[in-house]
């Protein structure tokens, strides 16, 4: 059983390789920001309470987040493994991953990091905001306050999985197959 955490800034691909990930190795995709763009699309209370941090580029509260995962996880322990894609985002919700997956005598497996220079992520926001519709990508302050909160909050995240030897770079630019190439080549070597 595989479970991964892909991690990186915001716009190195993680959505796009999890997609293929989940393809070949049948994992269970669970992205917080989709599930929390899902929230505010259903207009739940979790959805409401997400909007204006999301619209901002600033993080959910970590107990929103991590109360959201933990429900997931728990209607899906079944699942061949599992991809979390945009968490853990936090220090926090790394221990708390560890603490939930635990329970079910699961844990990860390794921390792919897909590594993008700030000024190639900046490009591929501003080009995503044109036809995604998300908000947050079609603002360069909301941009740059994202790479901010990476830099501050999310990055500390990678040393905590180095320091469990988990911590495995990938790099993230070229084409889209030549990076699930690098990544398949560590999944196999894991599997
Ligand atoms: P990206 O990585 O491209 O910025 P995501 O879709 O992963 O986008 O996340 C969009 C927004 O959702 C984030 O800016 C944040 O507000 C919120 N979010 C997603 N995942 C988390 C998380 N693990 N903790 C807190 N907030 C989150």
């Amino acid at each position: 059983m595989l479970n991964i955490v892909l991690f990186g800034p915001p716009g190195s691909g993680k959505g796009t390789q999890s997609e293929l990930i989940v393809k070949k190795y049948g994992l269970l995709h669970l992205s917080t920001g989709d599930l929390l763009r899902k929230h505010r699309g259903e207009g739940t209370d979790l959805g409401k309470l997400a909007q204006e941090y999301m619209d901002q580029g600033n993080l959910v509260p970590d107990a929103v987040v991590i109360k959201m995962v933990e429900d997931r996880i728990a209607t899906e322990s079944t699942a061949k493994g599992f991809i979390f894609d945009g968490f853990p985002r936090t220090v926090n919700q790394a221990q708390a991953l560890d603490q939930m997956l635990l329970k079910y005598d699961l844990t990860i497996t390794a921390m792919l990091s897909l590594e993008v220079e700030f000024s190639e992520l900046r490009i591929r926001l501003r080009e995503r905001g044109k036809t995604s519709g998300r908000k947050d990508d079609q603002d360069d302050a909301k941009i740059e306050n994202r790479i901010k909160v990476y830099n501050q909050e999310t990055t500390p995240v990678a040393t905590y999985y180095e320091h469990q030897q988990k911590y495995v770079r990938i790099k993230g630019v070229g084409s889209i197959e030549s990076i699930f190439q690098f990544i398949t080549h560590e999944l196999d070597a894991l599997k």
